[in-house]
């Protein structure tokens, strides 16, 4: 009978197969082997399960974190948006502001002027007036009772004689 020593496959120790293509020492070694090559597919496919979970996990990481960023930088670029618009609406004020001051200082100014020159104007006007005044009583207190009532009636002039 052609017998050769082998190693079991299974538990490690040395017997005497009966045939080449034998692997275990024993049936029991061989049931065990089966049960362990079973686990062992079991647990590859439970690793393969998790890491097809792990790289799904990390994707969405991926995918959050890509999202997050892209909400951030729109919610920064609105914000900009929004200090930009600000920053345009105070300049528009402050410009309308200086438009405002411009003018009253403008319109100050213009009655200012009108003063100085109502001013200016009236003084030798009110000085010519006074001085017909005078002449006009003085001529009024000298001339006759006959002329004068005579203007008086002719309503030349409406003043009584002082
Ligand atoms: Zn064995």
């Amino acid at each position: 009978m052609f017998r050769i020593e082998d190693e079991c496959d299974y538990c490690g120790q040395s017997y005497y197969a009966e045939r080449s293509t034998k692997k275990y020492c024993s049936d029991s070694c061989k049931t065990m082997a089966c049960r362990k090559r079973k686990s062992d597919s079991e647990q590859a496919l439970l690793l393969l399960q998790k890491f097809k979970q792990d790289q799904e996990t990390h994707q969405r990481w991926l995918d959050e974190f890509i999202e997050s960023n892209r909400i951030e930088k729109i919610a920064r670029q609105e914000q900009l948006e929004q200090e930009m618009i600000e920053n345009q609406k105070q300049a528009e004020i402050e410009r309308q502001k200086r438009t405002e001051d411009n003018e009253q200082r403008e319109l100050r100014r213009l009655k200012k002027k009108q003063r100085e020159a109502e001013r200016s104007s009236n003084r030798p006007d009110d000085l010519i007036a006074k001085v017909i005044e005078n002449i006009s009583n003085q001529y009024l207190r000298n001339m006759s009772d006959n002329t004068y009532n005579e203007i008086i009636k002719d309503g030349l002039m409406d003043s009584k004689r002082e």
